[in-house]
């Protein structure tokens, strides 16, 4: 197997990197696909390519295993996830460095999101003590009703690339509280990050087939496994809208559960009474975060007229002082996109824009120069005079281009805000209380920042309304669903 400080296999029998019944293997046909640096374009290793065979081995290895996890108690289960905790954390550092070199965001961000991961197996540890049952009063006098919660079975779970350890831990962790057992189907471009953690799970000595993973480039191929195999009970994903609409139709025929965590588009609005500078500065950030590659980034922001003047100079001061390389370089704050087709879909919706009557103030290119040539680096992008009628208004960006749109008045704003088919993230620039109150209660988002660019937390839910998604995840919610409820009616 590969590992973080030996990436590089030695032979092709180091490639084992499918994790089944508790055993390090490759995959059944010997298959491999390669994982490489998106900051310089240099291939990192070769890992196991699973595919549909290696997928059902897992499910059925995961069957095996559920009726002697769901039987332990929780506090049993938490111990687990608790060491887990622990390794993770003592391995912060050569875990956010794994995370840099497959994914491409900054070291300081990896740091960031390993602690971020980690905080999905304590928390889970703790809510696992907390799954209550209910005991409700009947009208008839002979009669006792009792609500108890169990686990759902085996999960199927499919992680994307963007937040590649944490998205597996936000699954993972309560998928095994709750007494299930898992098979993960990592994302092709950061299967190393899945390796780790798979790796921290065998150290901690967790019971044979209870987690299971199988890294794959034949992503179509393991997930009509996890949809077809009627032991598996739940499919969870993380991902785009498009793939998330094909599973969730999928899943239909066996009616199993789903949890979708999809695509976002959030508005970012500025109100007359907030303070430009401030608010330019935390667009700056949770725009620019992960390089745009995060489902709650700002896709559209919307400056009342009276202050964008301001807001758009801090801003473009802000952005144009971005300095963009590879993770692993001290003081870069922009990596890589993950692939040239994310660079094919800046340079299409930044020229659709412009052709549209947009203005470039910054950025609207593919970056060059010595530090960047080998990666898909693209410039940190603001556009103004954004119209209902551009490609960007409408579809998920998933990268550097910030677009401002001027608005005059509240009502108008919550209009265009909720004028999009997503529902994920929203912020609202504000000092006033009342103001805050009411737009928050109008957005038909299942996250609203007021002044706030940071919403989020293992202990808060964490999900999507409309096209954005189905189900919640981290907080006591996140425990839920992977639980079915059952009813008993006693009669005396
Ligand atoms: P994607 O849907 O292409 O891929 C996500 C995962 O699905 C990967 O593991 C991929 O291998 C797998 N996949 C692709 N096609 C599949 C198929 N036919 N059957 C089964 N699995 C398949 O998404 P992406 O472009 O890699 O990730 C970015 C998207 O994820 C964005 O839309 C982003 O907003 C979303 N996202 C959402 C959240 C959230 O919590 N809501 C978090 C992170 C990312």
């Amino acid at each position: 197997m590969t590992t973080a400080s030996n990436p590089r296999p030695e032979t092709a029998s180091d490639i084992a990197s499918l994790y089944v019944g508790g055993t390090w293997r490759p995959s059944a046909s010997g298959g491999t696909f390669p994982v490489t640096d998106p900051a310089t374009g240099a291939w990192i290793c070769d890992v196991s390519a699973g595919d549909a065979g290696d997928a059902a081995a897992a499910v059925a290895a995961a069957s095996d295993a559920f009726p002697g996890w769901a039987a332990r108690t929780a506090y049993d289960r938490a111990d687990y996830l608790y060491r887990a905790y622990e390794v993770m954390m003592s391995r912060q550092e050569e875990l956010a460095r794994v995370l840099t070199s497959e994914q491409g965001k900054p070291l300081r961000a990896a740091r960031i999101e390993v602690k971020y991961a980690a905080d999905f197996l304590i928390w889970f540890a703790e809510e696992a003590k907390r799954v209550y049952g209910q005991t409700i009063p009947s009208a008839r006098p002979d009669q006792r009703f009792l609500v108890m919660r169990q686990p759902v079975g085996v999960v199927g779970a499919i992680t994307p690339w963007n937040y590649p350890i944490s998205m597996i831990t936000r699954k993972l962790a309560p998928a095994l509280a709750a007494g299930c057992t898992i098979v993960l189907k990592p994302a092709e471009q950061t299967p190393l990050c899945a390796i780790e953690v798979f790796r921290i799970l065998d150290e901690v000595g967790l019971p044979a087939g209870v987690a299971n993973l199988v890294t794959s480039d034949s992503p179509a191929s393991v997930g009509e496994v996890f949809l077809t195999d009627r032991n598996v009970a739940k499919l969870t994903f993380t991902g785009s809208t498009e793939v998330g609409k094909l599973l969730a139709r999928g899943a239909a025929d066996q009616m199993k559960r789903v949890s979708l965590e999809l695509g976002g588009h959030a508005p970012f609005i500025v109100f007359e009474d907030a303070d430009p500078a401030h608010a330019a500065k935390g667009a700056a950030l949770v725009k620019f975060l992960n390089t745009g590659q995060a489902c709650i980034c700002p896709n559209r922001i919307f400056v009342h007229r009276s202050i964008s003047e301001t807001f758009i100079e801090v801003l473009r001061d802000r952005v144009t002082a971005l300095r963009a390389g590879s993770g692993l370089t001290e003081g870069v704050a922009i990596g890589p996109l993950i692939d040239a087709s994310a660079w094919e879909r800046m340079a299409a919706q930044v020229s659709d824009a412009v052709a549209k009557g947009a203005e470039l103030v910054c950025g609207g290119q593919r970056l060059a120069g010595e530090e960047v040539d080998g990666g898909y680096f693209f410039a940190p992008t603001i556009l103004t005079g954004v119209t209902p009628d551009m490609r960007i208004y409408r579809e998920e960006t998933f990268g550097p281009i910030a677009p401002i749109v001027v608005f005059d008045d509240e009502k108008e704003v919550v209009e265009m805000a909720n004028d999009t088919t997503y529902g994920l993230a929203s912020y609202v620039y504000t000092r006033d209380i009342s103001r805050a109150m009411r737009v928050s209660e109008a957005l038909r988002f299942g996250i609203v920042g007021i002044n706030d660019i940071n919403p989020t937390s293992a202990a808060a839910p964490f999900g999507g309304m409309k096209e954005s998604g189905l189900g919640r995840e981290g907080a006591q919610e996140g425990i839920t669903e992977y639980l079915e409820t059952k009813l008993v009616g006693l009669a005396l």
